[in-house]
């Protein structure tokens, strides 16, 4: 397509080696039974590798220039759904109760600008894939798989952390897209937890949270000025910690015991 005009404003930075597409489709470990959505297939790099190996793909791509592109490339494909829809506003959960499944995965190289939004969609609106295989913006993908007590674990850590277990498979240099995007990336695989933790109120443990982290640079005790401090106190005593404590220094199981006892 030598026309085409790469637009920034879709974050388009296409894979250019195909011992990288390789190595992102296998970290998926896709098989016949599979069926995967693609968010972003540009000019399908990933796409063909992906629906060699799975039983059906749903593509969301939000450039219409790529559709005659797209359309050719996967002619000789039957086993895919292509839409031409924003990831963002699409009702996903609608489209997937089309298709009966054993394994939900989620393989792509996002645009970077909606990274993070991407992810909150799928935890919010429980798009809940057996295992999502992204390249994401490297800085991105420590915040994602951020540990307890550093300065990278934010709410969004806990939240992911409560549903996926999160590991970065490899860095990706800047070389490796078309055009070349300032930033280095990573890939990371995020596996749906056998056993979540018993949460009783979702809603309040989301609050919880989100009101810990409300100012990153504060103690629980001001964060969380609302609530029931003695209650909680007493509970972050049995850890070793205490209302003194800022929020990234409270692991997943702490906020649950607190969010199941106020
Ligand atoms: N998968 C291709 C590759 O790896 O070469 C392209 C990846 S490129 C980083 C991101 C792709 O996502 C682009 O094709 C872009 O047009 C598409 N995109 C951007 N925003 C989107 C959105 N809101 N919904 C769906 N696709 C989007």
């Amino acid at each position: 397509m030598e026309k085409f005009k790469f637009k920034k404003k879709y974050g388009q930075n296409f894979i250019t080696d195909e011992n990288l597409i390789n190595k992102i489709v296998n970290s998926a470990e896709i098989n016949t039974e599979s069926l995967v959505i693609e968010i972003g297939p540009g000019m399908g790099a990933l796409t063909t590798k992906i629906l060699d190996k799975c039983k059906q793909g749903i593509i969301y791509e939000i450039d219409t220039e790529l559709k005659e592109y797209l359309e050719h490339k996967l002619n000789n494909y039957d086993n895919y759904e292509l839409l031409f829809e924003d990831f963002l506003t699409t009702n996903v959960k609608e489209v997937l109760k089309k298709y009966k499944y054993k394994e939900l995965l989620i393989v792509a190289n996002l645009p970077y600008y909606i990274t993070t939004p991407i992810i909150k969609k799928i935890i919010e609106e429980e798009i809940l894939a057996d295992k999502i295989v992204i390249m994401i913006q490297k800085e991105v993908a420590d915040r994602f798989s951020a540990k307890v007590n550093t300065k990278d674990y934010s709410s969004l850590t806990v939240f992911l952390n409560y549903y996926y277990d999160i590991k970065k498979l490899f860095n990706v240099s800047k070389n490796m897209f078309y055009p070349k995007p300032e930033v280095d990336s990573s890939v990371i695989l995020m596996s749906k937890k056998k056993e979540k933790e018993n949460i009783e109120d979702i809603n309040i443990f989301n609050k919880l949270v989100k009101d810990s982290f409300k100012y990153k640079r504060k103690n629980l005790r001001n964060n969380l000025k609302q609530y029931d401090l003695e209650k909680i106190d007493l509970i972050l005593q049995k850890y070793n910690l205490s209302l003194n404590s800022r929020a990234e220094n409270i692991p997943l199981n702490v906020f649950v015991e607190i969010a199941n006892n106020i």
